[in-house]
């Protein structure tokens, strides 16, 4: 299964990635660099840069430096900068932007959580970036409602890994779900591939 950045950072919904057409671009933003709409709630998002992106881009510049050098090294160099963009644009974890009179909102406040990831599922605990975003549902308390989330990884060892998780939903529960010990499943294409407990209510 391939694990891929695919929900709205606004409002957790499945993004198609389609293009709006140009009627619809607000001003400042340039579509067709990461930056799109949600058809569910209208807001719009674009691509987190990450480490890995500035890493490519070093890469990059050694590559164009070497092909006058050693030129072989430095087209392999300049192929796998091309090459693993690909493979990982929609990977890339979505960020939200600023929509008309809302701001680009600050993420609600999270609790601590140690999710265990399906062993079935290759290499998982490490397809899994910080900033994306799955529906979970709490299998313990009197709610079993799926919400959308978002995790931040803070540590992994082997299936395991310690994260920060927020709900995206002003609406969602959290006095009553953010519980130390409270437990809880994470979808993936409505698969189980994860279970969770929070470990600590307030960071
Ligand atoms: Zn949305």
């Amino acid at each position: 299964m391939r694990i891929i950045s695919d929900r709205c950072p606004w409002c957790g919904k499945k993004i198609d990635g389609s293009k709006p057409s140009n009627l619809d671009k607000p001003n400042g933003y340039a579509i067709g660099r990461g930056v799109n709409w949600c058809r569910s709630c209208g807001n719009w998002y674009g691509i987190k840069p990450t480490a890995a992106m500035f890493l490519i881009l070093v890469l990059l510049f050694i590559g164009c430096i070497l092909l006058k050098a050693a030129p072989m090294a430095g087209i392999v160099i300049l192929a796998v900068c091309i090459i693993i963009p690909l493979l990982m644009w929609r990977k890339l974890p979505k960020e939200k932007y600023p929509t008309g009179d809302r701001t680009s909102a600050p993420d609600l406040p999270s609790c601590k959580v140690s999710i265990d990831w399906d062993k079935k599922y290759f290499m998982l605990n490490y397809r899994i970036w910080s900033g994306y975003i799955f529906p979970i549902s709490f299998v313990d308390g009197s709610a079993n409602n799926v919400w959308c989330v978002k995790i931040d990884v803070s540590k992994r060892k082997q299936n395991q890994m310690d994260a920060l998780m927020c709900f995206l939903s002003e609406e969602a529960p959290r006095e009553e779900l953010f519980k130390t010990g409270n437990k809880f499943v994470v979808f993936y294409n409505n698969d189980i591939i994860g279970r969770g407990i929070i470990t600590a209510e307030k960071i």
